[in-house]
């Protein structure tokens, strides 16, 4: 499949339509971006890292049953997926606090968060992607009261099966964001992507934090750790 057309260009991502009005292809980029676009560098292999976990993860995901817009690796940067009509809603679920649930809350970080916390937050980098509920998103229509039930029913299926695909190659899913679209057949189907770029990982015995904190907080070996993540789930990079 080739690329046609741009669709939309992401942070970290470009979207191309291709000659099947069903189908879109995603191309990684080594573009790396934190605090809503205000720092920005190139990661040399972030694209092909951040690609190749992310079909690895929802090759996982479909496995135990949960519906993904990935079709097929295409290349080291490009993945085949469904187009999907995105719902503007990001779905956080956190097993451990950290990051944005620390400073609003002060909340100490590393506390176990039993049961998970599921937050919605607005995709909208000129407001900071502020936290929403489900009011909000019925209200202003970006989603149904079904659709917003099938999201948190989804984002924790997704928690039961990454939880322990991490926790048995020693690593802590600290919290993840995911994103949710509609299919040609109105069916609710995981979309963007599930990699350390979207998630938080802690090496369950030291807590080295492994995922993208390390560029946030300027820790260095960004893409190293994130091959040394996919080496443990058994992912050869
Ligand atoms: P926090 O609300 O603590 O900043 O983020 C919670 C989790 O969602 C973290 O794993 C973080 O990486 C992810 N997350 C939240 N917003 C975004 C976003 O806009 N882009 C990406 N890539 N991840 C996000």
């Amino acid at each position: 499949m080739q690329k046609r057309e741009e669709l939309y260009r992401g942070k970290a991502k470009t979207v191309y339509y291709t000659d099947d009005n069903d189908k879109l292809i995603l191309e990684f980029r080594n573009d790396t971006s934190a605090f809503d676009g205000e720092k920005i560098e190139q990661l040399d292999r972030k694209g092909e890292v951040n690609n190749k976990f992310n079909h690895f993860i929802m090759t996982k995901l479909e496995v135990a049953g949960i519906a993904t817009q990935v079709e097929a690796l295409l290349s080291d940067n490009d993945s085949l997926v469904k187009k999907l009509d995105m719902i503007p809603v990001e779905c956080v679920v956190r097993n451990v606090a950290a990051g944005s649930l620390v400073r609003r809350l002060g909340v100490t970080e590393g506390e176990l968060l039993d049961p998970p916390v599921f937050e919605f937050f607005l995709k909208n980098d000129a407001l900071h992607d502020p936290m929403v509920n489900d009011y909000h998103i019925v209200s202003f229509g970006w989603a149904t009261e079904a659709q917003i039930s099938d999201m948190k029913r989804l984002t924790f299926a997704v928690n039961n099966v990454l939880k322990a695909l991490f926790d048995e190659a020693g690593m802590l899913l600290v919290d993840y964001k995911l994103e949710f679209g509609i299919d040609g057949n109105g069916a609710l189907v995981l979309g963007d992507e599930f990699t350390p770029d979207g998630c938080r990982l802690w090496d369950k015995e030291t807590r080295k934090k492994m995922d993208k904190d390390r560029f946030r907080q300027g820790l260095g070996s960004v893409v190293e750790t994130y091959i040394e993540v996919a080496g443990r789930l058994g992912l050869k990079l």
